[in-house]
């Protein structure tokens, strides 16, 4: 970044601001992570100066054969992450890969089975404002109102009376393991396409922590910045290489230009970093950083949605507390610690608060936090909610863990 401080101040001041936010905040958000300063310096390399429309081998501009091995090298390393047969690693983001799954494998006003999104979904999942809600006939299934478990029993009844051409699983607050088989014998029964996103859960996947969704859903998206710990972009994955072929198409030419290969080249590092044996121990501390955290909250009288969590977050009910998403995220914000607020299943507060928050693991891990210092976040965020200034203790706490 010197180079950016000699020449524009004003982005480096607002650089480093964001540097210093990032290391005297906690960040909680389940989304988020930390990457390593080699994912970073790819991603800031010269590769940025490359136009590479196309696939490796079959480009519209010259001068690609660089780009093509490192390209290369990142589909290698993510079929090896998730044992996939066919990989697409140029998704600019999650929706975007998610927007090329849907365009390679259904047509508009299809039906589409998906989780609901007060219930966990997401976004592109069928949201009425965005592409999935406008273009597709969506229904959506929730989780059990006692279990707060997703119900196979109720995707099953909604598939057959619904007979939907694609059915989604996966989901962006949702805290328990997802039985990536038991939907795909439910997409058989009714002959649908199962489509797995995995953009939350993709790093515990990885470290062989959350079963695979590979072998059981026809086609897989993910985004690479979450539990993955890479820079922020998407990737497709599937066994099936004439469906690959058919998402190929739907990246490029179907809507995007040239790839990003400078961030192609940081998910080639974050998977190369993913396979190695330590990423295995910083995911299964993820998980039980979260198993810790919400025992903790448990212990100050919290109500978690669904008890616990067998993965990377938790989601907190805040209506007894009197609080809803808005309020607690103000509250938070104001102490330096950074959480998603998040709607719960069956709601009772307006979507626009949500009756709770989402609290992840995957940064604060990565910054070296471990189960016993898992009571002292889930106490400053008790004080904090309950209108403490909790701020410096904040600051203390965690200027004490380095970043990568
Ligand atoms: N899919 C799921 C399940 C997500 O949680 C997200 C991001 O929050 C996305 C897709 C979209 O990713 P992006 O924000 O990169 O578009």
């Amino acid at each position: 970044t010197s180079d950016v401080a000699a020449q524009d101040p004003a982005i480096f001041d607002l650089i480093a601001r964001e540097a210093e936010r990032q290391r005297t905040g906690l960040e909680l958000i389940a989304s988020e992570n930390f990457t390593s300063a080699a994912v970073r310096a790819a991603q800031g390399s010269v590769l940025t100066n490359k136009y590479a429309e196309g696939y490796p081998g079959k480009r519209w501009y010259g001068g690609c054969e660089v780009v093509d091995e490192v390209e290369r090298l990142a589909i290698e390393r993510v079929k090896q992450l998730f044992g996939a047969e066919w990989a697409n690693v140029q998704p600019h983001s999650g929706s975007s890969a998610n927007l090329a799954v849907y365009n390679a494998l259904i047509e508009p006003g299809d039906t589409v089975l998906g989780m609901d999104l007060s219930h966990g979904g997401h976004l592109t999942h069928g949201n009425p404002v965005n592409f999935s809600g406008l273009r597709y006939r969506i229904v959506g299934y929730k989780v059990n109102p006692e279990t707060e478990l997703i119900d196979m029993q109720e995707v099953r009844r909604l598939a057959h009376e619904h007979q939907p051409k694609m059915i989604i699983a996966g989901a962006s607050a949702y805290s328990r393991i997802i039985d990536f088989a038991a939907f795909r014998q439910v997409a058989d029964e009714v002959g649908a396409i199962l489509f797995a996103d995995i953009a939350h859960i993709a790093g515990l996947i990885a470290a062989g922590l959350h079963p695979n969704a590979l072998p059981h859903a026809h086609v897989v998206a993910s985004t690479t910045h979450k539990t993955l710990r890479g820079p922020r972009g998407g990737i497709i994955l599937s066994n099936d290489p004439e469906l690959g072929a058919k998402i190929d198409r739907a990246v490029f030419p179907g809507y995007q230009g040239g790839p990003l290969e400078h961030v192609i080249a940081a998910k080639a590092v974050a998977f190369g970093e993913a396979l190695r044996p330590e990423f295995r121990e910083y995911a299964a501390r993820v998980i039980r950083n979260a198993q810790a955290l919400a025992g903790a909250f448990q212990d100050r009288g919290y109500r978690v949605v669904s008890g616990g969590t067998d993965n990377h977050l938790l989601v907190l009910d805040l209506r007894p507390q009197g609080l809803n998403g808005t309020k607690a995220t103000k509250r938070l914000d104001a102490n330096d610690i950074t959480i998603s607020k998040s709607t719960l299943p069956y709601d009772t507060e307006k979507i626009l608060h949500g009756g709770g928050i989402r609290i992840g693991t995957p940064a604060v891990t990565t910054r070296g936090m471990v189960e016993s210092d898992m009571p002292t976040i889930a106490d400053l965020i008790d004080r904090a909610l309950k209108g403490e200034d909790v701020k410096a203790e904040v600051h203390a706490f965690a200027g004490g863990f380095p970043l990568p």
